[in-house]
């Protein structure tokens, strides 16, 4: 049975069931066809709550506002990538952007990061990162720099959960993390305050198994004495980690592409990867290969952006034209290409990072 577990790395696949069970709307081909990025064209984003109040906003030319967030718990990796490439696409029409760098939630809530300086310190690397994704500066904030009416935001929502509620949805009262997720239902709504944009849609995207802060967020919103909107939310499918079973994540870096990996590693890991070759060339010849199981694949369905040369991909394998080594040289190529352009203009924008992180 699938579990929902925001912080754990094991990769949700019990789709349906999930849906199901907390109440997910599938994302209907209606919608799909009316976005045009490839998450949506490629089947990455599976679900939704409430997405058509974003949309409509979208089509009407009016302002929505785009919320995210990333612990600053280390460095980002392609599905940190992801999260950010949805957020910049949202940016692209024309929403009211906040994206949050996490410093204070990610000591609150990672074992690991040891002081809030440490926090803001990789923060720093990140925004850069951010940055060099297509984010600016107003674009971003950090949850340590905040104004006091965030703060005092987040302690009136404190008031409006119980200890029985928080325990129901996340199975514990961990006190670090449910100061970060009062933080992180702060950070979704508080963009919606007269002080900021005003009441407007919202939208979030995450992976299904944040889907228990995206439930305990909605369901604060209605309760606060405040005229909000219900936030809106996207799901997407985690990006597969490079090894069979997990999604990428930090805590396994065998499993992830990061940002700042060399394109010697970069290479290292992918030619290392789990793919959906058969076990002989002649086999694959013959049957073609898997693809669906193929964590190479998976990096191009997130990453490449030609659907040309993604179908190419994809015909190739399933036919047996190409075998695995060398369908591996084409992602090592662009996305070793992607890596030194993009540590180059993180590296460019590393002084602004240090502004926006200590002010
Ligand atoms: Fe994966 Fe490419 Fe091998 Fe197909 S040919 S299984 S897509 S590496």
């Amino acid at each position: 049975m699938a579990k929902i577990d925001p912080w754990g790395s094991n990769a949700v696949n019990d789709y349906e069931h999930v849906f199901k069970k907390f109440g997910l709307t599938e994302f209907p081909e209606s919608m799909r066809s009316q976005l045009k990025h490839r998450f949506f064209k490629r089947n990455i984003v599976v679900a939704h709550r409430d997405f058509e109040k974003v949309l409509k906003r979208i089509k009407e030319k009016k302002k929505f506002i785009n919320i995210t967030g990333i612990a600053s718990s280390g460095p980002y990796h392609l599905g940190h990538k992801a999260d950010l490439d949805l957020f910049v696409f949202f940016k692209s029409l024309g929403a009211k952007n906040y994206f949050c760098v996490c410093d204070i939630d990610a000591y609150c809530s990672r074992e690991k990061i040891k002081s809030i300086a440490q926090a803001k310190e990789i923060a720093v690397q990140n925004v850069a990162d951010a940055l060099a994704l297509g984010l600016n500066k107003k674009d971003i904030y950090v949850q340590g720099n905040k104004e006091k009416e965030y703060y005092s935001f987040a302690f009136e929502i404190g008031k409006k959960i119980t200890a029985k509620t928080f325990e129901a949805i996340y199975g514990h009262l961990d006190l670090g993390k449910v100061s970060a997720n009062l933080l992180q239902y702060a950070d979704i709504l508080h963009g919606q305050l007269p002080e900021y944009s005003g009441k407007m849609p919202s939208i979030t995207g995450i992976g299904l198994d944040q889907d228990p802060h995206a439930r305990a967020t909605r369901d604060v919103s209605k309760r606060l004495p405040y005229d909000l909107e219900t936030p809106s939310f996207i799901y997407f499918r985690h990006q597969s980690g490079l090894k069979e079973g997990r999604k990428m994540s930090s805590s396994h870096p065998e499993t992830a592409i990061f940002l700042n990996d060399s394109e010697q590693d970069a290479k290292k890991k992918i030619s290392n990867c789990f793919t959906g070759g058969r076990p002989t060339a002649e086999e694959q010849r013959r049957l073609g290969g898997k693809p669906e199981i193929c964590k190479k694949y998976k990096l191009d369905l997130f990453h490449l952006e030609s659907d040309a040369k993604l179908k190419d991909i994809l015909e190739k394998c399933k036919s047996g034209q190409r075998l695995c080594g060398e369908c591996k040289k084409l992602t090592i190529d662009y996305l070793g290409k992607f890596l030194k352009e993009h540590q180059a203009k993180a590296k460019k924008n590393l002084p602004k990072a240090k502004k926006i992180v200590y002010g």
